[in-house]
C-alpha cells in the first residue's frame, strides 16, 4: 500500500519562526546574489505535506542550555546576540551594511599557531564563528535559528513517545554547522541536536545518515571523535570540486574511539538513483553494522535532477526508494537539510517519508 494513497501518518514538528529568517541572499565570490535558502521553501514542503494528509505539531521551546549538547556556549550566545549588536554599532544605518557579514577568517596561517582572541569590533568578531560569506544574518534570523533546533529537539522527543518516525521542517538547514562555527547557509546543527536528543532519552547507539548532496562537515566535526554516533554521507565529490570543498573524503573515518564510525561516499557530479541508492545501501548496511538504536536523517533534496545547488540526478522515486531503505533500519527523525528547486521540493520530500513510512510498515 503506497503512503500517497493511505496519507502520510509521520508528524511534521513545525514553527512558522522558521519563516522569519531573510538572508537576503548571499555574498558568493564576492557579489551578492538572490540565494535560494529562502522562506519559500519551508511553505512549499508544508503545502505538499499537509496535502497528502500529514499531521502538523508544533516545535516546543526548549532551553537555551539544551542547544550546548553540541554547541559550544560562546557560539550559540553569539548567534544570539550579533544581529543586535550589529544594529547597536550603526553597521545598518551609517555603513548600509544591512546584513551580517564576515570579511576577515583567523584561518591557520594568519594565526601562525597563536590562539584565536575574540576581536573587539563586531565585524571582525563575525569572522571568528561564521567560516564563508555566504551565511548572512538578519533581523530575524536568531528567531528563526532557535526554531528550527526547537523543531528537530521536538521530533526526536516524539520517538521516545511511541512513533517509529518523526519529520522536522527545519529552516535554516544545518548540516554544515560544527560545534564551534557555522557556514553553508547552517547555523545551529539540527541533526545532530536531534542525535544527541535520541541519546539523552536512550538510545544507546545512535546513527546519522546524511542524504543531502553536499557532506555535512558540521555533523561530522561534532561526532568525528565518538563510537556511540555513527555519521554517513553520501554527497557530490568534493575533489570534484564542490562544497564544502576541505572534507568529505572517503579517508576520513573517524578519530580516537570514533575511528569507524564515520562513513563518506562521495559521488561524481551526474550520479543518478542506481549508484546514489547503491550508496545508501552501504550506509545502510554500516548503521545494521554499528547496531544503531535510532536514526536521524539528514533530509536534503537538493541531490534531485532539477535543483540548482548540485549536478546530481536522483530522481523523486530514487528519494523515495532511500527513504524505504532507511526505514527499514528502525525509529527515524528525518530533519529537514538542503533543497532548493521550488517548484519540485514539496515532491521530493513527500516521497521520501512516504517511502520511510512504507519502509517501517514492510515486514
Ligand atoms: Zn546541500
Amino acid at each position: 500500500m503506497s503512503a500517497e494513497a493511505d496519507g502520510l501518518d509521520i508528524p511534521v514538528v513545525w514553527s512558522e519562526d522558521c519563516l522569519l529568517h531573510e538572508p537576503g541572499g548571499e555574498v558568493w565570490l564576492g557579489v551578492q546574489d538572490a540565494g535560494t535558502e529562502v522562506p519559500e521553501r519551508a511553505t512549499v514542503i508544508l503545502r505538499a505535506l499537509r496535502d497528502a494528509g500529514a499531521p502538523v505539531l508544533p516545535a516546543s521551546r526548549h532551553a537555551i542550555a539544551d542547544l550546548h549538547s553540541v554547541h559550544h556556549p560562546d557560539l550559540v550566545a553569539h548567534l544570539a546576540s550579533i544581529w543586535a549588536d550589529w544594529e547597536a554599532g550603526g553597521y545598518v544605518s551609517e555603513y548600509g551594511r544591512d546584513r551580517v557579514v564576515p570579511y576577515v577568517f583567523p584561518t591557520a596561517a594568519m594565526l601562525a599557531g597563536l590562539p584565536a582572541r575574540v576581536p573587539a569590533a563586531t565585524h571582525g568578531r563575525v569572522g571568528l564563528y561564521c567560516y564563508d560569506t555566504m551565511t548572512l544574518i538578519g533581523p530575524g534570523s536568531w528567531e528563526a535559528i532557535r526554531a528550527a533546533a526547537d523543531a528537530a529537539l521536538t521530533a526526536a522527543e516524539l520517538i521516545a513517545t511511541g512513533y517509529t518516525a518523526t519529520y522536522a521542517l527545519c529552516r535554516p538547514p544545518g548540516h554544515h554547522a560544527g560545534p564551534d562555527g557555522y557556514g553553508g547557509s547552517c547555523y545551529l546543527n539540527n541533526a545532530a541536536l536531534a542525535a544527541e536528543a535520541l541519546r539523552q532519552a536512550g538510545a544507546s547507539r545512535v546513527a546519522v545518515i546524511d542524504i543531502d548532496a553536499h557532506h555535512g562537515n558540521g555533523t561530522q566535526a561534532v561526532f568525528y571523535a565518538r563510537p556511540d554516533v555513527y555519521y554517513g554521507s553520501v554527497h557530490v565529490d568534493p575533489g570534484a570540486g564542490w562544497f564544502p570543498h576541505y572534507m568529505g573524503f572517503a579517508a576520513e573515518r573517524g578519530s580516537g574511539p570514533g575511528a569507524g564510525a564515520n562513513r563518506n561516499l562521495p559521488v561524481a557530479p551526474g550520479t543518478g538513483d542506481d549508484r546514489w541508492l547503491a550508496a545508501v545501501a552501504r550506509l545502510c548496511q554500516d548503521v545494521q553494522r554499528h547496531g544503531a538504536e535510532a536514526i536521524v536523517l539528514s533530509l536534503g533534496t537538493d541531490a534531485a535532477i532539477a535543483d540548482p545547488e548540485s549536478p546530481l540526478q536522483v530522481t523523486a522515486a530514487g528519494y523515495r526508494a532511500a527513504g524505504e531503505l532507511i526505514g527499514g533500519l528502525g525509529p527515524v527523525t528525518a530533519v529537514q537539510e538542503g533543497g532548493y528547486h521550488l517548484p519540485t521540493l514539496g515532491e521530493y520530500v513527500l516521497a521520501t517519508l512516504a517511502g520511510l513510512q512504507s519502509g517501517q510498515a514492510a515486514p
